[in-house]
């Protein structure tokens, strides 16, 4: 548990910035991992950051996967229903082994 990202919001600067969508950390762009909604091939996990659709990012904390994966909020970023594949591409994506919590 961080709790090292300020609150204040400064000026935007040049370089990207991406906001996971669990955990709320601001990050540039590299240690962010892309998920895109695509029109025709569902939620794809998209690392160059290339692909057109809807996107949401995950940062590279394994938990913030595993939330990902338990709740909606990766549907809701992405305004759709994950389905199977879906997800089984996302986790295929996940960053680390589960973490087994507590
Ligand atoms: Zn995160």
């Amino acid at each position: 548990m961080t709790n090292k990202a300020g609150k204040k919001r400064g000026r935007q600067r040049h370089v990207p910035q991406r906001t996971c969508i669990v955990c709320r950390t601001t990050s540039d762009k590299r240690s962010l991992t892309r998920l895109v909604r695509t029109p025709d091939d569902g939620v794809q996990v998209d690392p160059s950051g290339k692909l057109n659709g809807r996107g949401a990012y995950l940062c590279d904390q394994p938990a913030c996967w595993d939330q990902a994966l338990a709740s909606d909020v990766l549907a809701k970023a992405l305004r759709t229903t994950l389905t199977e594949a879906d997800q089984d591409r996302v986790r295929a994506a996940h960053p680390g082994r589960p973490v087994s919590e507590t």
